[in-house]
């Protein structure tokens, strides 16, 4: 199996990490095709949250293996241990209760924590309509660049080949199997394995082999906040009763980010060209709800605002593994705004896939992340979503 040529599609997160699991595991011809430069797509504008807070117990699973590549790294990918909460209000104690105890079961190290010791971690925030909390300390943020081409250093160590500037104009099959790709300037790489891991852009490789893969591309915007003094490590919030989450940007600043996709449908976008500051309406809302949860900032301003693109299947889940009848053809995409944090998992079991046929990790079912969950109307949930946030992803 290690003689096999592999040709991946995508040089973000997902594509640098598989070539990176394939090199590591004695896959001889790996190679990466990045159609611009590494992490150029989504990769660049993940906000890089560390933790294993899912509804679904396979990806708290994958996110839970991950966390100690991210402390074996540390500062060589700007890993800030800082913790992780979740904070909910009365509607939703229940269902983190239930989270937090699926969790534990998995081996997470995550305690449920009083509103009490929340404000002590976070003297300035705003705890009043908080009713229950959950901390995970072993999570906090990292630079999803920087992990992009750690994978990629890592998997050319281990002989795998990157090319940058060098789009995958098709798929290319014999029969019923893959035989490799064309580029858009017409030359073929001859492969035994494809994986297509291109992120939104995976959906046109897919159709043009005639497989249907249901993902849209939805812009989310970000801010940056002043709070206008320096401030000491502060855990990650993912505010579920605000629909935001927060994070230390720098010394004296934060992230914020938008967790309400109520009306998600409607910020559909092209991704090769899409608005890439807020616009004013939603600076004034999101900065609404900073002041709400933070009102003891003394100064806060906001400096700066940008935007980045989800890629969304129906179930606001990922797609990993086989797909089609044509054998040696791998789909890894629909990482829906959660695949950073994952990445590590995610390479580790494409490798599996490929090279056992199957995961060897018994927490991580394969038959989660089929392709056909859609068309079958089995799509992979959260086991205890939360009422207004929907899914945590
Ligand atoms: C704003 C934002 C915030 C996020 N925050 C978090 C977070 O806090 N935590 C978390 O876990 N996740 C987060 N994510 C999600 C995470 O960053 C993504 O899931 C992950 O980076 C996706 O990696 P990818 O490799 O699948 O896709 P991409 O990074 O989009 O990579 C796909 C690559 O394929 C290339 N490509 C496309 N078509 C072709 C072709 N035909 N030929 C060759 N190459 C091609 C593209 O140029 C691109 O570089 C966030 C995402 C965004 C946008």
């Amino acid at each position: 199996m290690s003689g096999q040529k592999v040709v991946v599609v995508g040089g973000g997160l997902i594509g640098l990490s598989i070539a990176r699991a394939l090199a590591g595991r004695g896959v001889a011809e790996v190679l990466v095709l990045e159609r611009h430069s590494l992490a150029s797509g989504g990769t660049g504008k993940s906000s890089g949250i560390v933790r294993a807070h899912y509804g679904v117990p396979s990806l708290a699973a994958m996110a839970w293996r991950s966390v100690p590549v991210f402390e074996e790294l540390g500062d060589a990918v700007g890993f800030r241990q800082v913790g992780y909460t979740v904070i909910v209000g009365e509607e939703n104690a229940e269902a983190l209760a239930a989270n937090t105890a699926m969790h534990q079961g998995l081996g997470i190290d995550v305690d449920l924590i009083d509103v009490g010791k929340l404000q002590s971690m976070w003297p300035m925030m705003n705890v009043e309509d908080v009713a229950l909390v959950s901390y995970e300390p072993r999570g906090g943020f990292a630079d999803a660049t920087q992990l992009a081409l750690h994978y990629g250093q890592q998997a050319r160590a281990d002989g795998a080949r990157i090319r940058q500037h060098a789009p995958v104009a098709r798929v290319l099959t014999q029969g019923d199997r893959v035989s490799g790709v064309e580029l858009e300037g017409g030359e073929v790489v001859e492969a035994d394995v494809v994986v297509v891991a291109s992120g939104w852009w995976s959906a046109k490789l897919m159709a043009d082999l005639g497989i249907e893969l249901p993902i849209e591309a939805y812009r989310s915007e970000l801010i940056i906040v002043d709070a206008g003094e320096p401030l000491p490590d502060l855990p990650v919030v993912s505010d579920l009763v605000s629909l935001q989450y927060c994070r230390l940007e720098g010394a004296g600043q934060f992230l914020v980010g938008n967790s309400d996709h109520a009306d998600f449908q409607a910020k559909f976008v092209d991704p090769d060209r899409y608005s890439n500051v807020a616009g004013e309406a939603s600076i004034m809302r999101y900065a609404e709800k900073v002041m709400h949860r933070f009102p003891g900032f003394p100064e806060p301003a906001v400096t700066h605002t940008y935007a980045g693109v989800y890629d969304v299947p129906p179930d606001w889940n990922p797609v990993i593994g086989p797909v089609g009848a044509i054998d040696g053809l791998v789909l890894c995409a629909g990482f829906a705004g959660h695949g950073f944090k994952i990445s590590p998992a995610v390479g580790d079991l494409v490798a599996d896939l490929v090279l056992e046929g199957d995961s060897t990790d018994p927490d991580v079912p394969a038959s989660d992340f089929r392709l056909e969950r859609f068309a079958e109307g089995r799509p992979l949930s959260s086991l205890h979503p939360y009422v207004g946030a929907g899914e945590m992803r």
